[in-house]
């Protein structure tokens, strides 16, 4: 997938596009949820993704979406791409590619793997946290792996 992100400029909201299909609207069960707007629809719009582009689709904005000032026919789809702007009801959106963002989502898998490898690697250090009648819970003082025990 192509690393695209949608910002909403009255708040400046940023999502990034990960689903193939992304649904845009005031509804909190949205991939973007739009709130405070009573202007925007529910289910306003769907960006598709597939064979590396993405499209974006009216399914029942009660005003309309524009793409780059132009209105999109209803149930029809348009090609998105870096640098556009889509308007819903009273409110644009513009669409950009963040390379620094990428890098910062990338240092932080790389630190979970680093994580998970120091997991594997400990010889623990076990420290009993909690007891009851019937359990000992231990926590490793190296990596934070827990275990129990019957006592
Ligand atoms: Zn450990």
């Amino acid at each position: 997938m192509q690393n695209l992100y949608i910002k909403r400029l009255r708040t400046q909201e940023t999502k990034r596009l990960t689903t193939t299909e992304f649904v845009i609207g005031r509804n909190a069960d949205a991939d973007f949820f739009i709130r405070g707007n009573q202007m925007i629809s529910r289910l306003a719009a769907k960006i598709h993704y597939s064979n590396g582009k993405y499209y974006i689709q009216d399914v029942g904005a009660l005003n309309g979406i524009f793409v780059q000032d132009a209105r999109l026919p209803r149930q029809s789809k348009a090609e998105i791409t870096e640098g556009m702007t889509i308007q819903l009801a009273d409110e644009k959106f513009t669409l950009f590619v963040d390379i620094q963002a990428d890098i910062q989502i990338d240092t932080q898998i790389d630190a979970q793997i680093q994580i998970e490898k120091k997991r594997k690697l400990c010889t623990h250090k076990w420290e009993s946290a909690m007891v009851n009648s019937e359990r000992i819970w231990f926590v490793c003082k190296k990596c934070g792996e827990r275990k129990e025990e019957w006592r």
